[in-house]
């Protein structure tokens, strides 16, 4: 039942966030092609249940010619389009409008815009914000995406944006989150976490897909590239019990991971998710066809 597609059109980006989960920074490479986007786009056609394409990074306005032909093409195949960023070519609400009123007119259909202390220090006055507003005046619609650290809901103090749909979530401590948790963090054993907490993974109705071919649940987690099977396929095919990562996390959650696949039980996590990706980390060698891409991994 997959409904979303999420497309990494690069995992370069502006900033360098240390909650970020794949690592992105101006630094960062794997940039998608057009060519890529279009065969994933094609392929996306013959999935009965796929409706909306969203594309992100990294920071999809880092590669923004690339961005509109995107849209376009995903537009003239009837999908509904939504865009991910973090709005920084916005230094105020007229460049905001220059920038976001092409997309506005190819059609896009929601733009989500994080604003919150992790990308601005300013979230009162940043480019986001005035993405936003500049969106809002452009008749889209548009959501906000604050994120905080778990147990510490710091929402209130963040500025919201009338008419704004408001997506507020916690820190996911996986990629580079994973090496910048706070400190003083209570830590839990490993047996604890007996289910993954953020997806349903028996149904699983969002995927990525980047310029590596990586078709992945959860960042880091594939379950086909689409270098070597065509996207139709690898989800038509697609058996959790089968799969040596999902599988495990289906049954036992990140404790089943760590009992299936090592023999180190041993280990004091956060949460479940940075007791996943800790485990998966160590584990990549072993699985590599399943945990990518690399970038995920600090790699
Ligand atoms: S990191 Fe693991 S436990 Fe967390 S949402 Fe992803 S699959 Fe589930």
């Amino acid at each position: 039942m997959v409904k979303q597609l999420h497309i990494i059109l690069t995992y370069n980006c502006s900033l360098r966030c240390h909650h970020c989960y794949v690592y992105s920074d101006q630094r960062a490479t794997g940039n998608i092609s057009l060519g890529q986007i279009s065969t994933y786009l094609n392929e996306g056609r013959k999935v009965p249940d796929l409706q909306w394409i969203f594309f992100g990074g990294g920071e999809p306005f880092t590669r923004y010619p690339l961005l509109l032909k995107a849209i376009q093409k995903a537009r003239k195949l009837n999908y509904y389009v939504g865009v991910e960023t973090n709005g920084y070519f916005a230094r105020t609400k007229s460049s905001g409008i220059q920038f976001l009123r092409p997309l506005a007119n190819l059609g896009v259909k929601e733009i989500r815009i994080s604003n919150d202390f992790f990308h601005y220090k300013k979230v009162e006055n940043s480019p986001a914000k005035h993405a936003l507003e500049a969106a809002q005046e452009l008749g889209m619609s548009s959501t906000l995406v604050r994120t905080s650290f778990p147990g510490n809901n710091n929402y209130s103090d963040l500025p919201t944006i009338s008419r704004a749909k408001v997506i507020d979530q916690e820190v996911m401590y996986i990629g580079r989150a994973a090496e910048t948790q706070p400190l003083g963090h209570p830590l839990m054993d490993w047996k604890i976490f007996s289910e993954c907490p953020r997806e349903d993974l028996y149904s699983v109705e969002r995927l990525f897909i980047d310029a590596y071919g990586y078709v992945q649940t959860c960042p880091g987690i594939a379950i086909g590239n689409a270098y070597q099977t065509p996207l139709n396929e690898i989800i038509t095919n697609f058996d959790i019990h089968n799969h040596p990562i999902l599988g495990p996390l289906l049954e036992n959650g990140p404790s089943g991971l760590i009992t299936d696949t090592t023999d180190n039980h041993e280990g004091q996590y956060i949460d479940a998710c940075h007791c996943c990706y800790s485990i998966r980390h160590q584990i990549i060698d072993d699985y590599s066809e399943w945990l990518g891409p690399r970038h995920v991994y600090g790699y």
